[in-house]
């Protein structure tokens, strides 16, 4: 099916159709997906749209593509309803007559007779296949996808939800792709660095990136700060798997270096996952004292699978008398240095660790916001306290910007991120 002979399919752009996709409540997430599958590819990603459920919209968008890009991949609007219009408008497009395949017929009729059901007579429409086309088989669902080879380009229709357009990429589309891609291949490595904000990693990456963009092929670096964390991505594009794979490891690798302890992760992993597996080598476990976080940190522990081997629990000891019942913060020392402070954060540790038992303890403190804050003690304010077995009780008092969310994600990474600095150690 794929024909080799054809220039290699250099860059791509998606259409994600679907008139919800415009709205408030639905977000184009297979663009993502296919983002992702494309570049492993080598297949360059230039441009994406996204177009409701129109008729001349939708051309428009698709010829527009199509004179840019070696192949375009459409999703969404393969249905069988009369808003599902991607499979007309490419047809006619393309110039191509569309013809009904008896197979493909009897296949939606056999799905809606397993379970005793008649098929619609519009489902009809989705057995229809332009010239020359191949018809992709949807094992998960009634909208076949369409494959289709036309001067030079590559046309992919798949359907919209992403339970059924993902296996049918990587059954289908997968394969004949990657026959047409030229030989480049795209490697990637990422970096996640914890406790350094984005303006000084740049200044320690961008001196050692900046001669990367000059090589022959180069490496793009792209800084992302997120709550938390700032992440380093780093691409390459190069024909030789081998030496491509060597060279962004060893770009990696100096960054790493050049960062030091602050790098957490060099593999994508969470802090949760990093904290996690160190506790687990380690035969140690773990409890926190939770006031502003609100029982954030031990819900990221516990996404983690395995996590029932190092996490022992906790408390959410929110009002002052919860951190008294609960954590055994005396009352005084509250009244003393207010409940934001590093002596209620270690408090809070030391209690929980004494009721828990566990090598290490958390005790987390601060003000969210919007409101509770004052001049001394702003929104943003959050005293951590980290406890244990072998270690004396530090504390640390931290200013976060941001949100509420933000402000009890970045007191949840940072205490992360101090029990992953104990145990290096
Ligand atoms: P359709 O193939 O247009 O009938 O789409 C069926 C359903 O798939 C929609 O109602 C959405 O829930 C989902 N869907 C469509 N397009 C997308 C997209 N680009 N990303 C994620 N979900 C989608
Ligand atoms: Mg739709």
């Amino acid at each position: 099916m794929a024909d080799v002979s054809a220039s290699p399919l250099a860059t791509a752009e998606i259409i994600a159709v679907g008139s919800e996709l415009l709205g408030t409540t639905r977000i184009d997430t297979n663009s993502l997906f296919l983002a992702g599958r494309l570049a492993a590819l080598g297949i360059e990603l230039r441009s994406k749209t996204v177009v409701g459920d129109d008729r001349a919209r939708l051309a428009a968008v698709f010829a527009s593509a199509l004179s840019r890009a070696d192949l375009v991949v459409l999703t969404g609007g393969l249905g069988p309803t009369d808003d599902d219009l991607t499979r007309d408008v490419v047809a006619a497009a393309l110039g191509l007559e569309m013809h009904e395949h008896p197979a493909i017929v009897a296949q939606i009729a056999s799905r809606f007779a397993r379970r005793s059901l008649r098929m619609p007579e519009a489902n009809r429409r989705q057995a229809m296949v332009p010239a020359g086309a191949l018809s992709l088989d949807n094992p998960n669902g009634t909208a076949p996808g369409l494959y289709i080879e036309h001067d030079g380009h590559v046309v992919v229709l798949l359907p919209g939800p992403p339970r059924e357009l993902q296996p049918m990429f990587e059954a289908l589309c997968a394969g004949p792709l990657l026959a047409r891609a030229g030989e480049a291949r795209l490697f990637t490595e990422v970096l996640f660095v914890a406790g350094r904000g984005e303006s000084h990693v740049e200044e320690i990456a961008q001196p050692r990136y900046s001669g990367w963009t000059r090589e022959s092929p180069p490496i793009e670096t792209t800084i992302l700060a997120m709550p938390g964390q700032v992440e380093l991505h780093l691409t390459h594009r190069a024909r030789d798997a081998h030496a491509g794979a060597a060279r962004v490891r060893a770009a990696r690798d100096e960054l790493a270096a050049a960062l030091g302890e602050d790098v957490f992760s060099t593999g994508g992993r969470s802090m949760e996952e990093v904290v996690g597996a160190m506790l687990a080598d380690r035969g140690l476990t773990i409890s926190a004292a939770e006031s502003c976080t609100g029982g954030l940190i031990l819900s990221r522990l516990t996404d983690v699978p395995g996590s029932s081997r190092y996490v022992i629990g906790g408390a959410v000891a929110y009002s002052n008398e919860a951190k008294t019942g609960l954590a055994g913060v005396p009352a005084d020392l509250i009244a003393a240095h207010g409940a934001v402070s590093e002596e209620v954060a270690v408090a809070l540790a030391e209690g929980i660790r004494a009721r828990t038992g566990a090598t290490l303890s958390l005790g987390v403190t601060g003000i969210a916001g919007p409101g509770g804050g004052s001049p001394e003690k702003p929104v943003g304010t959050v005293a951590i306290a980290l406890t244990g077995a072998d270690i004396s009780s530090r504390a640390r008092l931290f200013s976060f910007f941001g949100g509420r969310p933000q402000v009890k994600f970045q007191a949840s990474q940072a205490a992360l991120d101090m029990v992953r600095r104990s145990l290096k150690q």
